[in-house]
């Protein structure tokens, strides 16, 4: 049988900080090789974990300027007071490849995305409450308490934008919400403006 032709899936997380987007991502990048990670660019320092060219591009804020000048990104935002941007190469070889390419970017970002490219994937992972969100970000201790009040203080406009995506997930366990995301790749692997099978006359012998 010749081979399915397939079409790259360009799929954009958002969610409030805490909500688990960060380890729903890393789980789908792990379980399905056929997705890619965009790392983007940002102004903010780096975690204690966090690797540069891994988890971000970390630029000052003059090497960013570049980049916005240059036309590199294909989207950028001011997040929690610190810049992030889309780095537009990549996610265009990705998919002129047809690969898969998982974007975890803001409601703006998002935004922006979805217009330049409307056959994107749009997810918005929701905490199970606000309380849980407030205990999570102070469990994971990667934010100092300006930086998670900053954080739950914006959480309620991002969730705000929560009907502007096409999914919405609860993450109650990562379990359960790996799942429904990987649910919703399957679907959207398959849909014909993306998946283009061609069968054979007859049965292979
Ligand atoms: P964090 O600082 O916790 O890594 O990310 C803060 C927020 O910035 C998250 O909501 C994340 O999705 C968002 N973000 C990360 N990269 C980008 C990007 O390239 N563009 C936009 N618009 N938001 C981003």
């Amino acid at each position: 049988m010749e081979q399915p032709i397939r079409k790259g899936m360009l799929l954009v997380i958002s969610g409030p900080s805490g909500a688990g987007k960060g380890t729903l991502a890393k789980r789908l990048l792990a379980d399905d090789p056929t997705f890619k990670f965009s790392v983007s660019a940002t102004t903010r320092g780096p975690r204690y974990d966090e690797v540069d060219g891994v988890h971000y591009h970390f630029l000052t804020e003059d090497e960013f300027q570049e980049r916005v000048d240059a036309g590199d990104f294909l989207e950028c935002a001011v997040v929690h007071g610190h810049r992030y941007g889309t780095p537009r190469a990549y996610v265009r070889e990705c998919l002129e490849r047809g690969e898969n390419i998982l974007l975890d970017i803001d409601p703006q970002g998002a935004r922006s995305v979805a217009a330049a490219m409307p056959d994107c994937v749009t997810v918005f992972i929701l905490p199970p409450s606000y309380e849980e969100l407030r205990i999570r970000l102070h469990t994971r201790n990667t934010e100092n308490e300006n930086e998670i009040n900053r954080r739950l203080g914006n959480a309620k406009g991002e969730i705000d934008q929560l009907s502007r995506y096409q999914y919405a997930i609860i993450n109650t366990t990562v379990e359960k919400a790996i799942v429904e995301l990987k649910a919703v790749v399957a679907a959207e692997k398959q849909r014909t403006t993306r998946f283009f099978p061609v069968i054979p006359e007859k049965n292979e012998a």
